[in-house]
């Protein structure tokens, strides 16, 4: 028999077995019909999981990670067929990077106190089920990097998916519960509904068998996800700047941030969506940044045309344009460039829609200013205290540390481009749920767990 033959009946057997599991008729590798069915089921799952060692969660993670890294590539295709957003190849680094560094069981880090009045332990201990909404723009890397994190830490997880998203969003919950399963013998650990909506979100968000919300998308779901009265942990929108002064090494900076800004068409909340330049270098800065694939445009004409095309009528970023390839948007605005754009630039006052809204386009606006001094309070205007991201390039550590204190961003990149914040030639772990509003920051297994004090009196202080 051909292997790949093999492979289908050994997943059609899982399925029927599945399939056939009492009270499960509804459920296709946790793919529910109904909230309720998949809150309950996840809840149950979650009991089971309780009763298991560390050990097997490392096996779990272990697994996920191991297994899904064969699906790379059809994840990416499968995400921009559906979205039609962003680029393939850059999909691909962004599923690989979740799956070498988001980190497992070993981010649950015990904390101890020990004295002449004994013991007192810090564990991380599991919520229970966690309602996690994953956004259009980042689905599946969010849900494996959430999936992986969560159950670290010994949850349930039920995904609130983007309806626009919701193929790709199934195909991945279904995955990783077939993976979970054959690991660890416990299925609905990861769960969602087949039909997502944003009632269905808002009724999970007010349902009792939900323990914590982690919510990853734009200001109008952080918001509804504060009414709740639940806790929540809230990755919200941004709007990072880019500063670069005159002691900043240009070249690199320029290919830096065309890098960033250009990744995935823009899509990233953290990649830079405007930059601010120091008045002397701005030019130079500009010709190094075509140099790495950007198109300059100059005509005020076509920057209108632009504006008009890609904002709509009430003043939000047109769907139409969100992730698109910079050449789809350039010959939309009646400009044909015969080499393949990786990002839009263009000089604009402070003021300009590009620089204040978060696009998610790989259009690139350019202010010049005076010195860094204007530069800092023109970015912080910017960013507008969404406590996102920042990034900076400067050989003055004065200023870089004076920007990192005003900035007050959950993530600072100096001298690199915005994705190294992600761990992505940085250091450190990675996650697609960067917590802003809330303040958690870059979120590992650790924030998806409770904190326990565990104390005994007169004993096991050994020193
Ligand atoms: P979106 O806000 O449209 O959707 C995000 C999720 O929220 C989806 O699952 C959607 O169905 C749900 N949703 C939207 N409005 C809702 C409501 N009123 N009630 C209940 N659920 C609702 O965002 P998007 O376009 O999918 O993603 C892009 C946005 O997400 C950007 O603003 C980006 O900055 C942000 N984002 C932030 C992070 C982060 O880590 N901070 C990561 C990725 C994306």
């Amino acid at each position: 028999m051909q292997e790949r033959e093999l492979k289908k009946t050994v997943e059609q057997i899982v399925r029927e077995f599945l399939g056939k599991e009492k009270g499960l008729e509804n459920a296709e590798y946790g793919v529910f019909s109904t909230v309720n069915e998949a809150i309950s089921s996840a809840k149950v799952a979650q009991g089971k999981y309780e009763e298991k060692s560390l050990e097997c969660r490392r096996k779990v993670i272990s697994a996920i990670k191991k297994e899904m890294s064969c699906f790379i590539s059809e994840i990416a295709e499968r995400t921009f067929e559906e979205t039609g957003m962003g680029r393939v190849e850059d999909k691909k680094l962004k599923i690989q990077l979740v799956l070498d560094k988001t980190p497992g069981v070993e981010d649950l880090l015990t904390e101890a106190e020990t004295g002449d009045n004994g013991m007192t332990l810090y564990e991380l201990s599991a919520y229970g089920v966690i309602g996690a909404v994953t956004p259009s723009t980042n689905p599946a890397e969010t849900l494996i990097c959430n999936a992986i994190g969560m159950l670290a830490a010994g949850n349930a997880v039920y995904f609130s998916v983007h309806p626009g998203a919701k193929k790709i969003s199934r195909w991945t919950v279904a995955k990783l519960n077939e993976i979970v399963y054959k690991t660890c013998g416990i299925q609905n650990l990861i769960v969602t509904i087949k039909e997502p909506s944003i009632q269905a979100a808002q009724e999970m968000m007010t349902h009792e068998g939900i323990d914590l919300l982690v919510i990853t998308g734009g200001p109008a779901v952080v918001r509804q996800a504060m009414q709740s009265g639940k806790k929540v942990i809230a990755a919200g929108a941004g709007n990072p700047p880019s500063i670069v002064d005159e002691t900043a090494n240009i070249e690199k900076a320029g290919r830096d941030i065309v890098a960033g800004a250009s990744f995935d068409n823009n899509i990233l909340c953290i990649a830079e969506k405007s930059v601010v330049a120091v008045e002397d270098i701005a030019d130079y800065l500009i010709l190094q940044m075509e140099k790495a694939g950007a198109y300059l445009i100059k005509d005020e004409k076509v920057i209108q045309k632009l504006e008009q095309l890609t904002i709509t009528p009430n003043g939000e970023p047109s769907r139409k344009f969100i992730g698109k390839n910079a050449n789809f948007i350039l010959q939309e605005a009646g400009v044909n460039v015969d080499f393949d754009v990786r990002l839009i630039i263009m000089k604009t006052k402070e003021t300009h829609s590009f620089v204040m809204k978060e696009m998610l386009m790989p259009i690139l606006p350019i202010v010049a200013v005076q010195n860094f001094d204007e530069a800092l309070n023109v970015a912080l205007r910017i960013e507008q205290k969404l406590h996102h991201t920042a990034t900076m390039h400067s050989q003055n550590i004065g200023r870089l540390n004076l920007a990192g204190r005003k900035f007050q961003t959950s993530i600072f990149v100096k001298n690199g481009p915005s994705f190294a914040g992600l761990g992505f030639g940085g250091e450190g772990a990675t996650t697609f749920t960067i917590a802003t509003p809330t303040g958690e920051c870059t979120t590992t297994a650790r924030n998806f767990a409770r904190k326990r004090r565990c104390v005994l009196t007169d004993g096991f202080s050994i020193r």
